[in-house]
């Protein structure tokens, strides 16, 4: 019967495994391997999120679009593995784009391990770069193995979820980044 609900659940591109504390999650190309339980315990001791504790404008504009840049995928996703999607371990704004959206990156972390794309791809003498999937058109993701301002206090075997979204500026016009 498991058996069979996990062969839907790989149809239907998502599904949600529980075995040994361990939580296995199928999500399009990925399989994650998750200690669910240790994850949330992190999040739930971080009072609040990188760009909630930082307050500079980019950052509030970034929290003021919060709920609308995470495609309901996503949301479930990092559900899944314990995430808190309000609390970012931190944000980047690179730019305001041509189509006068800003591109912001991101990323969080989740206790466990993934089988499938590393987003990782080696750039110049000891640089790194990311080549994230497209998840919808203004929101990619990838995940890689580190633990960059990570909030766990044991911070083994941690995965990276990189991100990049392109969001509208919402706050005051007169405090747009351009
Ligand atoms: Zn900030």
């Amino acid at each position: 019967m498991i058996k069979n609900s996990f062969s839907r659940g790989i149809g239907l591109g998502r599904s949600v495994q529980q075995n040994n504390n361990m939580t296995t999650i199928i999500f399009k190309e990925w399989k994650f391997i998750a200690d669910k339980v240790t994850t949330q315990e992190a999040y739930a001791n971080m009072s609040m999120g990188r760009p909630d504790s930082c307050g500079c404008n980019l950052c509030k504009n970034f929290v003021n679009n919060r709920d609308n840049t995470y495609p309901n995928e996503i949301k479930i996703l990092l559900n899944d593995l314990g995430v808190d999607f309000r609390k970012e371990s931190e944000i980047c704004h690179f730019y305001k784009q041509d189509n006068g959206l800003h591109l912001y990156s991101g990323w969080f972390h989740f206790k466990g391990r993934f089988e499938g794309k590393n987003c990782t791809v080696p750039s110049g003498v000891n640089g790194i770069t990311f080549d994230l999937t497209p998840v919808s058109e203004h929101f990619s993701i990838g995940f890689r193995y580190d633990n960059d301002l990570s909030f766990f206090e044991d911070k083994e075997n941690l995965v990276q979820i990189e991100f990049n979204a392109s969001i509208p500026w919402t706050i005051d016009l007169a405090l747009e980044w351009v």
